[in-house]
């Protein structure tokens, strides 16, 4: 039941429209071990917010994570520093996460020096180990990163946060900006790393057709909330929620062969999280939209096993 709300006017954002801005509201899931969760919802739904509070890098406003059954959440900084360790992230443009003037192996490093992991030589090991893994040349380790292509720098990325062994990797467009190849080449390395190490992804995108290639499971958010949560094919096959659905008409042909439902992407932006619509946040958008929708929130309710959705008017096969 996590929540993250910001305060506006402070940080010099927005200043003359002082209030909150709900950013996440009771979310739940769990995630098994070598499994991927894919988040999934246009810029503003709260899925990058979503990766930095499960990692407490944005601390929630209400609700709580468990790592292996430790409340994070009820950790102090000094107590959590072992469980940071478990825990990385990979940002969608690795180049602005990048110190520039850092060569690759010390950027490679860097956690297991935070961290206060290793001696030097052993740290040098483990970088260049990783290095070679991810398919890159050991010497890189003297190298800049501006040296690299940004599907080379991605790699780099990944071998960062690989540096500290964790459990849990958040992936946050880890693809986006790459080209068709270098997007499949991320793709299959994650998860051949996945299987090798046990690693559990929770994978961040806008592209529903690359989080459907590694998830078993799917979050749909929209505007803070969840939408729709089902398994991949079953998602992909009958969507329930019009936003979902309407989502379908992005996916490439091979993969949008397989959806029984889909609608006209819809119009316009999103709403602003600071004053989202009444009743269901999607009624200003959606083609299915009846008086009801916009007085009242549609609660998440199940619909099969493991398929929940939002909506008062959920579809159904063939519509
Ligand atoms: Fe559309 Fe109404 Fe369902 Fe919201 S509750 S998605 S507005 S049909
Ligand atoms: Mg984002």
């Amino acid at each position: 039941n996590l929540d993250v709300r910001f305060q506006l006017g402070e940080g010099g954002i927005l200043r003359q429209s002082q209030g909150t801005i709900h950013a996440l509201s009771d979310i739940h899931f769990a995630l098994e071990q070598g499994q991927t969760i894919g988040l999934i919802g246009e810029s503003g739904s709260g899925k990058s917010t979503l990766g930095r509070a499960i990692l407490h890098l944005v601390r929630p406003s209400a609700g709580e994570v468990f790592l292996n059954g430790m409340n994070l959440t009820k950790l102090s900084e000094q107590k959590m520093r072992p469980y940071r360790q478990q825990m990385q992230m990979v940002f969608q443009d690795p180049f602005d996460s990048m110190n520039a003037r850092m060569t690759v192996g010390q950027i490679i490093m860097e956690p297991l020096l935070l961290q206060r992991l290793g001696n030097s030589s052993t740290r040098r090991h483990k970088a260049e180990a990783l290095l070679e893994r991810m398919g890159l040349d050991r010497r890189a380790m003297n190298r800049y990163p501006g040296q690299y292509s940004g599907g080379q720098r991605q790699r780099i990325a990944i071998a960062r946060a690989l540096s500290t062994e964790p459990q849990l990797l958040v992936l946050d467009e880890p693809t986006s900006g790459l080209d068709v190849s270098m997007q499949a080449r991320i793709l299959n390395l994650l998860q051949d790393l996945q299987k090798e190490m046990g690693l559990s992804y929770v994978f961040i995108s806008h592209d529903l057709g690359a989080v459907s290639y590694l998830a078993q499971t799917i979050i749909v958010l929209y505007l803070g909330r969840i939408v729709e949560v089902a398994p991949t094919a079953t998602l992909i096959a009958t969507p329930a929620h019009p936003y979902t659905a309407s989502l379908m008409d992005a996916l490439p042909p091979m993969v949008r062969q397989n959806t029984a439902t889909h609608l006209p992407m819809p119009v316009g932006e999103p709403p602003s999280p600071v004053n989202p619509p009444s009743g269901c946040a999607f009624h200003t958008r959606c083609p299915k939209a009846e008086a009801r929708c916009s007085s009242e929130r549609p609660p998440l309710q199940d619909l099969s096993p493991g398929h929940q959705v939002a909506c008062h008017f959920p579809l159904q096969v063939g519509n």
